[in-house]
């Protein structure tokens, strides 16, 4: 499935689509190899995922933009929008999930208390 995610702009409201090529993600976020990333994209465009995306996301009266073409977005209106998916809340799940992590063994109270040194 391509991944498009879509913003609204800020100020005017104007709405954009924007396509992430998996190769871009891939190679920016780390997430993948770019080799993976370009097979990838290349099944997408072959099976005309991209096109409907593009499709349906012009019938609604979005501006489609490609990132790894444009990865900044001026809107008409003179806003700069923000593509970076890191920035965006609904994609790092798996770098969320990765950070919530437990680190090492919760102390139990006292375990490490030293024992009570005999006066000299
Ligand atoms: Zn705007």
């Amino acid at each position: 499935m391509a991944l498009v995610f879509t913003f609204p702009c800020g100020r005017c409201g104007q709405k954009y689509s924007v396509y992430y090529p998996k190769a871009f993600v891939y190679s920016v976020y780390g997430t993948g190899t770019r080799a993976q990333g370009e097979r990838e994209d290349a099944e997408e465009i072959a099976s005309g995922a991209v096109d409907a995306a593009r499709k349906r996301a012009e019938s609604v009266g979005n501006v489609w933009v490609d990132v790894s073409q444009q990865p900044k977005i001026t809107c008409t209106c003179g806003k700069n929008l923000d593509l970076n998916l890191a920035n965006h809340p609904r994609v790092p799940e798996r770098k969320r999930a990765a950070s919530v992590r437990q680190t090492g063994v919760i102390a139990f109270p006292g375990a490490h208390k030293k024992p009570p040194v005999a006066p000299s």
